[in-house]
């Protein structure tokens, strides 16, 4: 199925990645786009004055079923979600998104919704594969025998299930992407929800103004992980999308490196060095992560282009707009 002239639904578009999405749909040509979200429209990212937008709780049928009514194709993007703080501490609330799955799932069938999205995530992977620093890069078969993130990654992986079922038992033509650590501006900065790119930035820049040239970093720093430019992702999500991939796909980037790597990085591009006090106790998540993108580049020719330092500087430089923008209003 071609996005071009599509009706398209993107739920949680009012978060990060979704409101980046909305603006590739509509480069892509699709006829019109619809884009629900449960926070007040004054909380979304991105707001596109071109689409459809309604606030709607979907953990509720009844909203689902009016999110998908006169739909092509679903991008289920919604999730109560955040970095590692917020995963390791509200494990019920990640569950809970279970109800939105089901929900989006249901209504889409009983609309006839051609094509179904699914963002899945890189923490299905069996936390097995993942007690090193030095990682073997995940393989898609790697999900299982199933022992994924607790909370969060048992939801996910629920969820990639379901939809493998709808697409088998009822039809309806499902995709799975799994994403690995999504990163740039228009996102979660601050709060608590915010994920180790977009935290540490933060952390860097508000060490450089206010003059304390201290940061604190979860764990020792020796931690591996790899990081997706938005831009990489959302060209990926539509690739996946238009695709016939039936199976869960990583979407991710393969250039591996450590937290202090990162934070050396950001310090870097802000011009400053500082002195690092680690947190041991602070959540941390899984000791290294990569993503192997044998299958995405054989099947899709997919290949992330926006290298992290590149990426990186992009984001720090919107982060500390936000930061003045916020002091400016007050
Ligand atoms: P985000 O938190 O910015 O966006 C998710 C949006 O879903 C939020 O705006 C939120 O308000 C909305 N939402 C939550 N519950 C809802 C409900 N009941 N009804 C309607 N909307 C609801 O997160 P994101 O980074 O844009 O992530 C999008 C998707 O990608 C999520 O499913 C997430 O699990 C997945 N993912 C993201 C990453 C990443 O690094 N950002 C990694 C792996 C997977």
């Amino acid at each position: 199925m071609k996005i071009e002239n599509a009706r398209l639904l993107v739920c949680g578009g009012g978060g990060f990645i979704g409101g980046h999405l909305v603006n590739t749909l509509f480069a892509k040509g699709a006829a019109s786009v619809r884009v629900v979200d449960i926070k007040p429209f004054e909380e979304w990212h991105q707001k596109h004055s071109a689409a459809d937008n309604r606030v709607l709780d979907l953990q509720l049928r009844e909203s689902c079923v009016e999110a998908a009514e006169g739909m092509d194709g679903v991008f289920q993007l919604a999730a109560d979600m955040g970095g590692m703080g917020f995963i390791e501490n509200n494990k019920a609330l990640c569950m809970l998104s279970v109800l939105t799955n089901t929900h989006m799932l249901m209504a889409a069938r009983k609309a006839g919704v051609q094509r179904f999205f699914y963002s899945s995530s890189a923490c299905v992977y069996n936390a097995d594969k993942q007690k090193m620093h030095e990682v073997v890069a995940l393989k898609e078969e790697d999900a299982y025998p199933g022992m994924p993130e607790d909370g969060y990654g048992w939801e996910k992986l629920f969820s990639e299930r379901m939809c493998r079922h709808f697409r088998e038992d009822f039809g309806l033509e499902t995709r799975v992407a799994r994403f690995h650590n999504v990163y740039g501006p228009l996102g979660t900065w601050n709060g608590g929800r915010e994920k180790a790119p977009a935290a540490i930035s933060r952390k860097v820049l508000e060490a450089k103004h206010s003059g304390l040239h201290e940061i604190e970093i979860w764990g020792d720093g020796h931690q591996t992980r790899s990081f997706m430019y938005i831009d990489d992702c959302t060209k990926g999500i539509t690739d996946i999308f238009e695709s016939d991939i039936l199976e869960p796909i990583n979407l991710g980037s393969s250039e591996l490196v450590t937290i202090n790597q990162l934070v050396d990085m950001a310090e870097d591009i802000a011009g400053i060095k500082l002195k690092r006090n680690y947190n041991l106790s602070a959540p941390k998540g899984v000791n290294g992560r990569n993503s192997d993108n044998t299958l995405i580049e054989k099947l899709l020719g997919w290949e992330p282009s926006i290298r992290l330092r590149d990426g990186m500087e992009k984001t720090l430089a919107w982060i500390e707009q936000q930061m003045f923008a916020g002091e400016a209003s007050r």
